[in-house]
């Protein structure tokens, strides 16, 4: 995808909420960064942009750990599937995380909470295409998960999901509004570059927005097959 920038992919967001009867600034721009050269990262942060999202702990603490320093008020999400021995690194770094999608780590996430006495804000991950390869609950787990995070006292904020590539999102922006509503969860983390105005017009309080912003990833090179 072309990049916009984020002066455009403002306006776009601005222009999503008016019509869709949203009050402006209602909802939450993460310029999602990974893979990004840094030039790219630079110049999205001199223009004003302080909420990033990223799908790796360790890219996002090498970048951020000397970024943080030249600019205030960044705020960090997590939004890739996180392993529980990355738990500590993620908490320390990131003020959300997007992907909390199981048990276990709700219950390192709470562990760390109760050692820190502070918390990032959470969104469960639901899987709502239940497809093998990809992070979340499924969506008949997600009640239950929520339940248990709860009691953990996990601040639960929302939701997350990334609907399957090249299907009509909706049903799956609805899915995921259905399940936030019944649980009473404020939180909707969803729409990305292609589909972030129909997530605005179905509920999205968080919306990740990459390539529109700065442009396509720069992807590693495919790995060799065989001699
Ligand atoms: C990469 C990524 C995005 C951003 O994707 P774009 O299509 O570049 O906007 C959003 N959400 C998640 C979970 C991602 O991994």
């Amino acid at each position: 995808m072309e990049p916009q920038g984020l002066e455009s992919i403002r306006a776009r967001l601005g222009a999503a909420e008016r019509e869709a009867g949203r009050a402006p600034g209602s909802v939450t721009l993460l310029a999602v960064s990974k893979v990004q050269p840094e030039d790219r990262v630079r110049a999205v942060l001199r223009a004003g942009q302080r909420i990033f999202g990223e799908n790796r702990v360790q890219e996002a603490q090498g970048r951020w750990t000397p970024l943080r320093e030249e600019f205030e008020g960044v705020e960090l999400h997590l939004i890739g599937p996180l392993q529980t021995n990355k738990a500590r690194a993620a908490v320390e770094l990131f003020q959300a995380i997007h992907s909390v999608d199981r048990l276990r780590l709700t219950e390192t996430l709470a562990r760390l909470a109760q050692e820190r006495g502070a918390s990032p804000d959470l969104f469960l991950q639901v899987n709502t295409g239940r497809e093998p390869q990809k992070a979340g609950c499924l969506p008949e787990e997600a009640d239950a998960l929520v339940a248990r995070a709860r009691a953990l006292g996990l601040p639960v904020r929302g939701l997350m999901c990334i609907p399957p590539e090249g299907e009509d999102p909706v049903p799956h922006f609805r899915l995921l509004r259905g399940i936030a509503e019944r649980n009473g969860l404020p939180g909707l983390s969803m729409g990305m570059s292609g589909d972030f105005e129909a997530a605005v017009r179905e509920g999205a309080t968080h919306v990740r927005v990459g390539s529109a912003i700065f442009g396509d990833r720069v992807s590693a090179p495919p790995a060799a097959t065989g001699a």
